[in-house]
């Protein structure tokens, strides 16, 4: 669904933060991204979702280029992106709904303004998505007026609502309370099982270990170590997996 090829970014000329990474994630799988704080994990994800201009490598969605690198080994990104940016969607950390919409229009906004979609099509099928997420006694509501976990539910149906074909997440449980987490992860858990393609930047150990078909540890803008949840958390090769995977123990 995704390939990342050689991705290479470098901050205001000096601070190297990817250094020629690879991830290709497959349809129906679930990939979790842990490592320490500053890794590079965030900046991965948004070069993967057009959010930061990577310095060199190349990015694909179901075989469509997005970017690819110049004969000088720089990267080079397709005129009209209009078409990627419909095949995945991002759920952040701080949920990112828009304050003054509410639960429904939240949903259905993109959809329309951008899939420019028919609205009543659009409002059934957001009202579906929020029953599924259980909240559908809230479509009316304004995110001020829901709790943390409510709001995360939200702005993982508003990522749903435009049928991405694989769907981001960048630590979404991190802003929560230990009782919220829970809630998010179940509703997480619950896409794996319909097979949803997705990639999860987490410090959730035992949830990765349950729920990714594979993880990928990364520290100081490289893969370390990537495989089997089981092996790579319960029982991991290299010594930098096991000296992170202490602090959790
Ligand atoms: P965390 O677990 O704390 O979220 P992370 O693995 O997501 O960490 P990144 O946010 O990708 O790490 O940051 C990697 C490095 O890049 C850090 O040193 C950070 O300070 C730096 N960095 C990130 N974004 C920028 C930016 N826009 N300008 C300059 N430096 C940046
Ligand atoms: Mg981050």
């Amino acid at each position: 669904v995704m390939e990342l090829k050689s991705v290479q970014k470098t901050f205001d000329g000096q601070l190297e933060v990817l250094r020629d990474i690879s991830i290709s994630v497959e349809k129906g799988e679930v990939v979790a991204i842990i490592g320490p704080s500053g890794s590079g994990k965030s900046t991965l994800l948004r070069c993967a979702t057009l959010l930061t201009q990577m310095d060199s490598g190349e990015l694909s969605y179901l075989g469509e280029k997005a970017a690819w690198n110049d004969e000088n080994g720089k990267s080079v990104y397709a005129r009209d992106l209009k078409k990627i940016r419909g095949y995945f969607g991002l759920v952040f950390q701080n949920f990112n709904l828009f304050p003054h919409y509410s639960v429904l229009k939240n949903l259905m906004d993109a959809p329309i303004s951008v899939g420019g979609r028919n609205k009543a099509e659009v409002e059934r099928e957001a009202r579906e998505l929020l029953q599924k997420m259980g909240l559908a006694d809230k479509a009316g509501a304004y995110p001020c007026q829901l709790s943390g976990g409510q709001q995360q539910r939200v702005a993982i149906a508003r990522a749903l609502a435009m049928n991405p074909e694989i769907l981001f997440f960048d630590e979404p449980t991190s802003a929560l309370d230990p009782e919220l987490t829970g809630e998010i992860l179940k509703v997480i858990r619950q896409l794996a099982e319909e097979k949803m393609t997705m990639v999860i930047v987490t410090h959730e150990m035992a949830f990765a270990r349950d729920v990714a078909d594979r993880v990928i540890f990364m520290d100081g803008g490289v893969i370390v170590e990537q495989g089997n949840p089981k092996e790579v958390i319960g029982n991991p090769r290299e010594e930098r997996t096991r000296q992170f995977l202490s602090r959790f123990a």
